[in-house]
């Protein structure tokens, strides 16, 4: 099926909000196995709309308009819609009623006329209620043709999409789609396609979609056929050549698994405790072992040692260290890393000492270097890195490399 996606809005047009439904949307479609050719933007002004739509409708079966379905004057994407598609607008009575819910709920004593206005619909429009908000979304389907229009707030979008749009398109789907993450750390995105580029090149299905992250590259398998099991069987060999490739880099092949989670549930699976001596970092790695539900089995403390004397203080650097290599220096990360351990006493500690800038660089310590190292049980591992990008950048990639360094030494220890 080829999608095809309207936004709505001058503010889009002016530059005064990102496009974040597009890029949901998109990566929606393209979860479901649906070509896009092409995405416009275009202004709250009715006769460009209609025409933008008119156009979509010719070249594209599926057209998902969002924005403007609000109850000010300027809001005309679903006017503009309906005469695209030759159908006449009508009161809703469900409609009005969830208005009228919604208003009551909100203790609003005069309900402004031009509301009401959100309570008319294209005549043989679904209408897909609103869980966050007035203006429901729509579903038009005319000549083989379908229109989804939905609101412009991503808080009311993207649960509208999820909740109602995916099951409906899913159901009308010929085909079984079914598709795998895999998640690779430690492999830049330009290499991962080197190493894939004879798969890439073949590929029809099941098709390879790579999605670049901070130090991360996802890759999205989705294959389709006559029913889910046909499809499962299509994926399986690919996902065990990717697999075969990448080798330990994999850390997930699930969707949902994050790296944090890997780490959590390796750790317990080898029955670890760990804690982190973090510098540069100051807690990030800590914080994302956190957000993982039962991290506490595994996860026992964090140390944020900043200054020369925290580090001495909490993870008995030696003053001498720190004087003869400095505090960014491959020594210090492994008497962090080893004295957390010890203090803590974990079975692993994870240490993060760097430069994230943008000042404090020098031609042989420059903003960007960062040290890590990895004690388990007394052995230690220490990994020197150069990062690009601002401060918020540097940081973000030691976080993410720490997690992976403590995965791999922990694997690599059997
Ligand atoms: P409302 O019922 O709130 O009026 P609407 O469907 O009319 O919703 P718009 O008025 O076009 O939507 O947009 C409302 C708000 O939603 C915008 O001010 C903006 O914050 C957000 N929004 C709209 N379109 C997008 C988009 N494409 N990406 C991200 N945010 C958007």
């Amino acid at each position: 099926m080829t999608a095809e996606l309207i936004s709505v809005g001058t503010e889009l047009l002016m530059g005064n909000i990102v496009n974040s439904n597009a890029q949901f949307l998109a990566e929606q479609c393209a979860a479901l196995g649906f070509d896009m050719y092409y995405q416009v933007t275009v202004g709250d002004n009715y006769g460009r709309m209609k025409a933008v739509i008119e156009t979509a409708l010719g070249r594209s079966e599926l057209v998902i308009l969002t924005g403007g379905l609000g109850p000010t004057e300027d809001d005309l994407t679903k006017e503009a819609c309906a005469e695209a598609m030759g159908v006449k607008l009508a009161e809703d009575a469900h409609t009005r009623e969830h208005l009228k819910r919604f208003f009551d709920n909100h203790i609003l004593k005069e309900i402004p006329e031009n509301n009401w206005k959100m309570a008319s619909v294209p005549e043989g429009a679904l209408v897909l209620d609103n869980g966050n908000g007035m203006a429901p979304g729509l579903i038009l389907e005319r000549e083989g043709k379908t229109a989804i229009l939905l609101p412009g707030p991503p808080g009311e979008l993207r649960p509208m999409f999820l909740q109602q749009v995916m099951p409906w398109l899913q159901k009308r789907q010929r085909q079984a789609l079914v598709s795998r993450m895999v998640k690779i750390c430690g492999v830049g995105e330009s290499q991962v396609e080197d190493m894939l580029l004879d798969l890439i090149h073949s590929q029809t299905n099941p098709t390879i979609a790579t999605y670049a992250k901070t130090a991360q590259v996802d890759l999205r398998l989705t294959a389709r056929g006559n029913d889910k099991a046909a499809a499962e069987a299509l994926i399986a060999p690919l996902l065990r050549e990717i697999e075969s490739r990448f080798g330990r880099a994999v850390f997930a092949t699930e969707e949902h698994v994050t790296l944090e989670m890997a780490v959590v549930e390796l750790l317990k699976e080898r029955g670890l405790t760990m804690s982190t001596a973090e510098s540069c970092t100051g807690g990030m790695v800590a914080a994302k072992l956190v957000n993982v539900s039962g991290a506490s089995d595994v996860f026992m403390e964090g140390m944020v040692t900043y200054s020369n004397e925290a580090k001495m203080r909490l993870l008995g650097v030696k003053e001498e260290t720190l004087k003869t290599y400095g505090a960014v220096s491959r020594e210090t990360a492994l008497e962090m890393a080893l004295g957390g351990a010890e203090r803590s006493g974990t079975d692993v500690c994870v240490a993060i000492t760097g430069l994230a800038g943008p000042g404090g660089g020098t031609d042989r310590k420059p903003v960007g270097l960062v040290f890590m190292a990895c004690s388990l049980k007394g052995k230690t591992e220490v990994r020197e890195y150069h990062f690009k990008g601002n401060r918020e950048k540097i940081r973000e990639q030691s976080m993410m490399k720490a997690l992976d360094l403590v995965r791999l030494w922990v694997m690599a220890e059997g």
